[in-house]
């Protein structure tokens, strides 16, 4: 049923009618390299850009959310954050693809903000920028707290253990959050869950 709401009032997070994936960006789009500063050192992981144009071409915005707590801890500032995000468009940007939109938490988690995951605000803030659907929208990161983000808001959570740290996050559950719907060795086969999860 259509849901009728006065004119000019802006439509229910969770309820637009658009449908993204939420991505992770450290250890699921690039190498974790901890704190980087340095734009031109990011690298972006194998099968990045192939996984973006399949979802792309069904249709799914790509919407990175991270934390970058280094902004409060003064290991770098929003403007080395912002270079790094032009940086990663730029190297998605040769195989003609691109993450439609950052959004980053600066906080340090002492700091006790909502945007810092596995909080949803940025999630929450994107859903009203773009006009997201959570039920036909899906998460992938490499952590406990981007599934348990994902989790909270009925996204389909795909969970892609990076490089180096696979043990130690499959050890992590089932005791510190809730399981992925979804495992995968990849972004490119996190991409193609996806898209077959029917
Ligand atoms: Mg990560
Ligand atoms: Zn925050």
């Amino acid at each position: 049923m259509e849901v009728v709401r006065p004119p000019g009032s802006r439509p229910l997070p969770g309820g637009g009618p658009r449908k993204a994936v939420f991505v992770d960006r450290d250890g699921t789009l690039n190498p974790d390299l901890k704190y980087l500063r340095e734009a031109e050192r990011l690298e972006v992981y194998r099968g990045v850009i192939a996984g973006i144009r399949i979802l792309k071409a069904h249709g799914y915005l790509i919407v990175c959310v991270t934390n970058q707590s280094g902004v409060e801890r003064g290991f770098y500032t929003d403007a080395d954050v912002t270079r790094i995000h032009e940086r990663v468009n730029q190297i998605l940007g040769r195989g003609g693809v691109a993450v439609d939109r950052f959004y980053y938490c600066p906080h340090a988690p002492e700091h006790g903000c909502e945007c810092r995951k596995p909080g949803t605000k940025l999630f929450r803030d994107a859903a009203n920028d773009l006009g997201i659907a959570w039920a036909r929208s899906a998460v992938i990161g490499d952590r406990v707290l981007d599934i348990e983000a994902g989790d909270r808001l009925g996204l389909c959570t795909v969970l892609v253990p990076s490089r180096g740290h696979r043990e130690e996050v499959l050890r992590e559950y089932p005791a510190k959050g809730p399981e992925p719907d979804l495992l995968a060795p990849s972004f490119y086969g996190a991409a193609v869950r996806i898209l077959h999860r029917g």
